[in-house]
C-alpha cells in the first residue's frame, strides 16, 4: 500500500520570525512526531514543503503504518504544540489537494466499479490506485477515507461471494410425516375465498378463515413460547427513520426492499386545494402537483421489528435485574418490497411478525436459545406437527446490512443464525425441493448493542442480543402445505386452540 500526499496547513496568522521553528519542526517530523507507532524506518515521509504567507504546502508519502492523512492531522497538532506558545500561533485547518492511494487486494476484481467522492479509481491486476482531490479536513476526521477504502475490498469480495450458495449446514430434523396432501394452500384458499389478493402488490386480504387460523398461531407463539420463556410484549411505531436504519446496516443491506415514508409538507388545507380539484374534477391524482406537495421520504415502513426496539434502549443503562431482557413485538407489520419474488402468502410485501428481541450476557443468550428450542420443538412438533428441520446459516443480520464477513455462520456456534425450515408437499420431493423458511433464531453478539449505546449496570459485563422472526403467513403455510385445508384433519392439540371455522363470506 501507498499513499501519496499533497496537501496544505492553514495557520493562524503569518509565519513571519516562526519560519526557522517551523522548518526545523518539519525537518525532524520523520523522526520525532510521525515516528510514533510505526516500525522503525516505516512511518511516513514529508517529501517537500514550502512555506509563504499564513500557509504550508506540503507532500507526505506513506505506506499503512501512520497514513498520509493521519501525519497531516498530526502535523496541525504539533505545530500548534511548537509554535503556539512563544509565537502565539497554530494550525487553522488542513486540506488535501490530491491523494493517491494504491491498495492491495486479495484478488483482482472480475469487473470494473465505481466508488463515491474519488477523482478517479483504476485497477491493475491485484492493485487498485485512486485519487481523491480536494479534501476537507472533515473529510479526514470522519473516517471516509478508511470506509471507501474498506468498501473497494469489499466490492471486490463481493464479486467472487456471489452466486455461491448460502452457508447452510443441518442441525436438527423431525422425522419424516405423511402430508395430507399436496397442493399449493393459498391457491386452493383463494379458490374457497379464504383471501383476496390485496389491492396493491404483493398483499393479501385475509378473510375470517385465514385470519381466524392466524390468530390462533399467534395464540401458540404467545402463550405456549413467549409467555413461558417470560417475553414482554411492547408496541412499537410502524415507521422508521434512516439514523436507526444506518445504525442497524438495513440503509446499505436492504435499501432496495423498503417502502419509503413521505411527509406531506403542508397540512395546509389550501396548499391542497389545487390538488384535490383536480381529484375531483378527473378521479385521477396528479402525480406532479403531487410531487410538489410531499417531501423527500424521511423514514420507511418496519422491515422487521428489532431496530426500533434497539433505538428504544440507546443511550440506556440496563440494570442487572432486568437481565436478560426479553421483549417482543407483534403490532407492526413488516413491509418489503419482495418484486419478482412473490409466492403465495409465503412471500408477500407485507407479512405479520412476531418478534421477540433478548438482550443478556452471552451466557445468558445460550441458555435462552436452548430455551426458546426447546418451546419451538414442542409447538411444531406437539402441536402443529409439523415435518421441518434447524439449519445453521449465514446470520441474517449479515446479509441484511451487507456486511456478509464472507466467515461460515456455523464457524463458532454462539454466534449466528438458525433458520426453521418446514417440508412444503406441493413443491415436490423431500430431497429435490426447497424448504421453506418459516422462521429464525438468531444470537447476534454486541454489534447492534454497540450501534446503540446500550450499557450493562456493571462496566466490566458484556452485552449481547439477538432476535427471532415468528413470521405467521410462514407457519400458517407451512403448516396447512402439509395438513391441508380440512379441519377434521389437523393435529387435536391445533383444533383445540383453533376452535371452530368462522362462518365466512358468501358472496354470490
Ligand atoms: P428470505 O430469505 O425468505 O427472504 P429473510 O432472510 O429475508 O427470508 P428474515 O429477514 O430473516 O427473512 O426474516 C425472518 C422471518 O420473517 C422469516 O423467517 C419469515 O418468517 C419472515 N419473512 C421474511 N420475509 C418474508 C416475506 N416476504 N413474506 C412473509 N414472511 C417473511
Ligand atoms: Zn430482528
Ligand atoms: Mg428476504
Amino acid at each position: 500500500m501507498k499513499f501519496l500526499l499533497k496537501g496544505r496547513i492553514e495557520l493562524s496568522g503569518e509565519i513571519g520570525s516562526a519560519k526557522k521553528p517551523l522548518d526545523e519542526f518539519l525537518k525532524n517530523a520523520d523522526t520525532s512526531i510521525l515516528a510514533k507507532g510505526a516500525p522503525e524506518g516505516k512511518g511516513p515521509r514529508i517529501l517537500k514543503w514550502t512555506s509563504e504567507g499564513n500557509e504550508i504546502k506540503i507532500e507526505i508519502e506513506s505506506g499503512t503504518h501512520v497514513r498520509a492523512h493521519e501525519a497531516l492531522i498530526r502535523l496541525k497538532k504539533g505545530i500548534g504544540q511548537e509554535l503556539g506558545k512563544k509565537y502565539k500561533m497554530g494550525a487553522r485547518s488542513v486540506v488535501i489537494d490530491e491523494y493517491e492511494i494504491t491498495i492491495d487486494l486479495k484478488q483482482a476484481p472480475k469487473k470494473k466499479f465505481k466508488v463515491p467522492f474519488v477523482e478517479s479509481i483504476d485497477f491493475s491486476g491485484e492493485q487498485c490506485t485512486i485519487i481523491f482531490k480536494n479534501l476537507n479536513e472533515e473529510f479526514i476526521l470522519n473516517n471516509y477515507i478508511d470506509r471507501i477504502l474498506n468498501l473497494i475490498s469489499k466490492k471486490v469480495e463481493d464479486q467472487f461471494y456471489e452466486g455461491k450458495a448460502e452457508y447452510w449446514e443441518l442441525y436438527w430434523s423431525s422425522p419424516e410425516r405423511e402430508a395430507k396432501w399436496n397442493l399449493d394452500p393459498t391457491e386452493e384458499m383463494v379458490k374457497r375465498g379464504w383471501l383476496k389478493q390485496g389491492p396493491t402488490k404483493g398483499k393479501w386480504f385475509y378473510k375470517p378463515e385465514l385470519t381466524a387460523i392466524f390468530r390462533a398461531m399467534e395464540k401458540i407463539a404467545v402463550e405456549e413460547i413467549l409467555q413461558p420463556l417470560g417475553f414482554q410484549e411492547v408496541i412499537e411505531p410502524h415507521h422508521v427513520p434512516f439514523d436507526v436504519w444506518i445504525k442497524t446496516g438495513h440503509m446499505t443491506g436492504s435499501p432496495n426492499e423498503i417502502y419509503y415514508v413521505s411527509e406531506p409538507k403542508t397540512r395546509d388545507p389550501e396548499e391542497w386545494e389545487a390538488f384535490r380539484d383536480y381529484v375531483y374534477v378527473t378521479h385521477k391524482i396528479d402525480k406532479e402537483e403531487l410531487m410538489k406537495l410531499i417531501e423527500i421520504p424521511n423514514a420507511g415502513i418496519c422491515y422487521a421489528q428489532c431496530p426500533v426496539i434497539y433505538w428504544a434502549l440507546s443511550n440506556a443503562t440496563i440494570s442487572d435485574k432486568s437481565l436478560p431482557l426479553k421483549l417482543y413485538d407483534r403490532s407492526a407489520n413488516s413491509n418489503r418490497y419482495e418484486s419478482g419474488g412473490r409466492h403465495g402468502i409465503e412471500r408477500v410485501d407485507e407479512f405479520h411478525r412476531l418478534e421477540p428481541v433478548y438482550i443478556g450476557t452471552a451466557e445468558q443468550l445460550l441458555e435462552l436459545r436452548d430455551k426458546f428450542i426447546e418451546r419451538y420443538k414442542y409447538v411444531f412438533n406437539e402441536i402443529l406437527e409439523l415435518e421441518w428441520r434447524m439449519v445453521w446459516v449465514t446470520p441474517w443480520y449479515l446479509q441484511q446490512s451487507g456486511q456478509i464477513e464472507h466467515e461460515e455462520a456455523g464457524e463458532d456456534k454462539i454466534k449466528g443464525t438458525i433458520d426453521f425450515e418446514s417440508y412444503m408437499p406441493y413443491r415436490g420431493s423431500r430431497k429435490e425441493s426447497e424448504w421453506l423458511e418459516f422462521q429464525n433464531l438468531s444470537i447476534i453478539g454486541d454489534k447492534f448493542i454497540k450501534a446503540f449505546n446500550i450499557k450493562p449496570q456493571k462496566q466490566k459485563s458484556e452485552l449481547w442480543s439477538g432476535c427471532s422472526g415468528i413470521g405467521l403467513e410462514r407457519w400458517t403455510a407451512a403448516f396447512l402445505a402439509q395438513k391441508s385445508l380440512e379441519v377434521e384433519s389437523w393435529p387435536e392439540k391445533f383444533q383445540k386452540v383453533f376452535g371452530t371455522m368462522p362462518e365466512g363470506i358468501e358472496l354470490l
